[in-house]
């Protein structure tokens, strides 16, 4: 877009201006002023373009590489990476709805590649972060175990089939397991940041223990903050003595009571350990959810 006023100052001495009949009693001088302030007018508006909508920092073709600037260790098997991007004004340009692929190398040495969501916007300036559920035995997490500050990570995106645009469902429901709560944070902070965005959020978290809620802060501010327009119901399989959430697996009664009923103009999206998935699929068909109405991440 650049090359754009260049393009015309190279081009314009060429041109015969008085051959246009609105030009000939011009003076020549004053029409090169006035070519010149329009090079300049398209040069401001494209550098004001670009304020508006800053180049994305990836590619999704090829891996990227962002580097590790912080990393800050949440609880025994999870952390939270922060990564520079290319510079401080860059973005990474990740649609909402969307994730990216990391590649690593496993505790063999062997290629790895798996899906993370981005917990930061594109209204995050300079950096993005990911937060990480590390596994004992899982191939990514050993890479992630072993990265320190400074070191790279290859990055390739946008990816994914979700799309989101403000209203396109009178509500959400969204039933997470574990670290499956990236995809629905990314969306429920796009939503609830946006004060013309309508759209209410039924968020259903299951997790084995309190230490295992990712982000609990963070979600617990926002039912606080946007109690209209954002509900978080969480389920424990190991609840401590005082436990006002759900127990056990989440059942179809919960799913019941925590999320918005099937209807036309309603979702219900889904990311969690592949059982959990699967069992959730069954909970909603059962419910009269129909395959429209479902989304799973
Ligand atoms: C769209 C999308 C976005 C995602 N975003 C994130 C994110 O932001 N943060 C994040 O930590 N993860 C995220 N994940 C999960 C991530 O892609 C990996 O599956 C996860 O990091 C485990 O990979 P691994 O190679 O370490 O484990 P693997 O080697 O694939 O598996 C090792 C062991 O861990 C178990 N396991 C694997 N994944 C899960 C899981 N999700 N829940 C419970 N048990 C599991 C397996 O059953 C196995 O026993 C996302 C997944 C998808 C599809």
């Amino acid at each position: 877009m650049l090359e754009l006023p260049f393009n015309m100052a190279l081009r314009f001495p060429k041109l015969d201006f008085k051959s246009f009949p609105f030009t000939e009693n011009l003076n020549p001088e004053l029409l090169g002023h006035v070519v010149a302030l329009v090079a300049v007018g398209f040069t401001a508006a494209y550098i004001y373009y670009r304020a508006k909508h800053p180049k994305g920092s990836l590619d999704p073709k090829n891996f990227k590489e962002f580097k590790l600037i912080k990393k800050t260790q949440l609880s025994h098997n999870v952390a939270r990476f922060k990564f520079a991007l290319p510079t401080p004004s860059s973005v990474l340009g990740l649609p909402v709805g969307k994730n990216i692929l990391a590649r690593g190398k496993d505790s063999q040495g062997e290629e790895v590649m798996r899906s993370y969501t981005p917990i930061t916007l594109d209204s995050n300036i300079g950096y993005f972060e990911l937060v990480v559920k590390m596994y004992p035995n899982g191939k990514m997490s050993h890479h992630f175990r072993q990265m320190k500050e400074g070191d790279f990570l290859a990055v390739r995106g946008p990816k994914g089939r979700f799309t989101y645009k403000p209203g396109q469902v009178r509500a959400f429901g969204m039933i997470a397991g574990g670290s499956g709560i990236t995809p629905m944070f990314q969306l429920i902070r796009a939503i609830l940041e946006n004060p013309k965005d309508k759209t209410k959020v039924h968020l259903v978290y299951a997790n084995v223990t309190v230490d295992d809620i990712l982000l609990k802060e963070e979600l617990d501010n926002f039912a606080n903050k946007f109690a209209q327009r954002f509900e978080v119901y969480h389920v424990l399989n190991k609840p401590p003595e005082q436990w006002n959430g759900g127990i056990g697996f989440i059942s179809k009664e919960i799913i019941k009571s925590h999320c918005p009923e099937p209807a036309q103009d309603i979702q219900i999206l889904r990311c969690g350990p592949p059982p959990m998935n699967k069992a959730m699929a069954t909970h909603l068909d059962a419910l009269g959810y129909t395959s429209n109405m479902q989304f799973e991440f």
